[in-house]
């Protein structure tokens, strides 16, 4: 009742820690178990290696990788450090230790392009980068000074300083450095092309991802339970994965078993083994399961609870899913980089299958609001408009790029989501369709406006506009629509070929189609909206 204007969060008021000179590692390592549990609790399995890390072995590897980096390296306090490594066991020490000296850690997607990191570190204005040996290469143009995630097994070349002969040399550090870090202060940058335009990087403060932990803590203690075991596949360098597998089941003393990428039979193997009873997951691994999941002889009766997040769940999906695994909870959460992580959650699996349409309700401490796109009104239950959110959580803001911060972060404090959707009465949250620019492959970002930029850089060609398309499978792919230079004789296959040359494989164009012009609005923005029904109307008709 009530719900009009503005929606709060239905759930309990949460309680946030608010001394302002608590750091987000102190806050973790505090909710560690104690001194003698922590030896025999296991934080993180690699999958691959069965190695196992304890909370005590974890609790160390952050205190000494925090005096090297402070004491070998000079790291400072606001110094940002880049991350560039798939998961591993060491992702979350690494993250903990930069926070704990009150420097700023930035992640990026290993499959990146070198032209592509090296953007991202120079943006990120990174003073030291740490990278899995495999990715060395990306960095060394850039000349940043780069220490590895692990000893390099490559005999060549001079012998270049790793993390572990970091933490070894400073083992038994009684202390952290002391850096005087105040909640206020930046903490992450992760890159989001968010409503429009390029990657940009989201900067969050520790107040934003200590908020979180405390929400994640409340949402996942929902329902588990002491022996929960969960996996590890959603990417740590994504908001998800680090808040959920860096951050905050480190304060629940769970185990999670680390998969370096997702590998849909690496994954059932370890759900055998490991007696996995918890997947956060996203929508493409979902649909695999229930289509595929039959045909491998693996146990998966341990299985308890799968998470959805990242992309939407189709409804047909999640009764498959439902069908195939009636025994597991299926639930959905929603959210954005820029909201720090998730802002709903489906907080029962009766409230899950009862509305497949919905992503659940807010989190504790949100407030949500559904504005009319053309008036900016706000709208009442059941409307349909653009989503506002408004949370301790919310981005600070775009690093070092004002226009995009206010566009996109009113003065208010509310978050413009860039996607369609209405509250229900119950408060429950429906997305509809994404109205910001973005493309989601796979549950990865795509950020149209940066494979446009590539696509002009062709010699033969003059306009390009692309936009998504959806996908069973994937969720969406690229299209590009491209104006060739008169004369040209240029094909589709060269120009998937000339993006894929330059660009991550998840962002590859994996469809051109040759147009005239592109379509404009009078101030010269492409009117996506037209090219997407086009598309939509040429493959109903074909
Ligand atoms: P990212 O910043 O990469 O997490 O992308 C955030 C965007 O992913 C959101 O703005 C949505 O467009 C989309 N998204 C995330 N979760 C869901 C969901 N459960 N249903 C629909 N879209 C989602």
């Amino acid at each position: 009742t009530g719900i009009y204007h503005s929606l709060v969060s239905l759930r309990p008021q949460l309680e946030i820690p608010t001394t302002p000179d608590l750091d987000t590692t102190s806050f973790v390592l505090s909710q560690f178990p104690c001194a003698h549990l922590a030896e025999t609790i296991t934080a993180f399995i690699d999958s691959s290696t069965n190695h196992h890390l304890s909370y005590g072995e974890l609790r160390r590897s952050i205190f000494s990788l925090a005096s090297g980096l402070y004491h070998g390296l000079g790291v400072r306090k606001g110094d940002v450090v880049f991350v560039l490594s798939p998961n591993s066991l060491s992702y979350p020490t690494i993250c903990l230790a930069v926070l704990s000296i009150g420097a700023i850690f930035t992640t990026a997607n290993p499959l990146n392009s070198p032209t592509e990191i090296a953007k991202q570190a120079r943006d990120s204005g990174a003073k030291l980068a740490i990278s899995a040996p495999e990715e060395l290469h990306k960095l060394t143009p850039t000349g940043l000074r780069t220490i590895l995630t692990c000893p390099s097994s490559d005999g060549d070349g001079p012998k270049m300083l790793s993390i572990e002969e970091l933490i070894q040399g400073c083992s038994n550090p009684i202390e952290l450095p002391q850096s005087q870090v105040v909640q206020s202060d930046s903490a992450a940058i992760l890159y989001s092309s968010g409503t429009t335009g390029i990657s940009k990087g989201v900067v969050l403060t520790h107040a934003n991802l200590i908020s979180m932990i405390r929400l994640i803590q409340w949402a996942v203690n929902v329902s588990a339970s002491q022996d929960d075991v969960f996996l590890n596949f959603i990417p740590m360098f994504h908001i998800y994965g680090l808040t959920f597998f860096g951050l905050s089941l480190l304060c629940m003393s769970i185990t999670s078993v680390v998969m370096q990428k997702f590998d849909f039979t690496t994954m059932l193997a370890a759900i055998e083994t490991h007696k996995v009873n918890n997947i956060p997951a996203v929508p493409p691994v979902i649909l695999a399961m229930a289509k595929h999941a039959s045909k491998a002889r693996c146990d998966l009766s341990s299985l308890r609870r799968v998470g959805s997040g990242a992309a939407p769940l189709s409804k047909e999906v999640e009764r498959e899913f439902r069908q195939r695994f009636p025994w597991v909870e299926l639930r959905q959460g929603y959210g954005l980089t820029e909201s720090g992580g998730p802002a709903t959650f489906s907080a029962s699996n009766e409230d899950a299958k009862t509305r497949p349409d919905s992503c659940g309700r807010l989190l504790p401490r949100f407030y949500a609001k559904v504005v009319d796109i053309e008036t900016g009104k706000p709208l009442p239950p059941l409307k349909e408009g653009e989503l506002w959110l408004k949370s301790p959580t919310i981005m600070k803001e775009y690093l070092g790029n004002l226009e995009a911060t206010t566009a996109t972060v009113d003065p208010g404090g509310w978050l413009r989501t860039g996607d369609l959707g209405y509250i229900d009465e119950d408060g429950f949250v429906h997305i509809v369709e994404r109205i910001k620019e973005l493309i989601k492959h796979k549950g990865y970002q795509v950020a149209p406006a940066e494979l446009e930029s590539v696509l002009l850089s062709h010699p033969m060609i003059l306009d390009a506009a692309v936009i998504p398309v959806e996908d069973e499978e994937t969720g969406q792919i690229p299209m590009a629509y491209v104006v060739r230079a008169a004369g040209s004789e240029l094909t589709e296959d060269q120009v998937i070929q000339y993006v894929s040359s330059q660009v991550a494989p998840y962002k590859k164009v994996r469809r051109v189609s040759f147009i005239d012009t592109i379509p404009k609005s009078a101030a010269g923005k492409i009117l996506r909206k037209d090219l997407v029904s086009q598309t939509k109307n040429q493959l109903v008709s074909k």
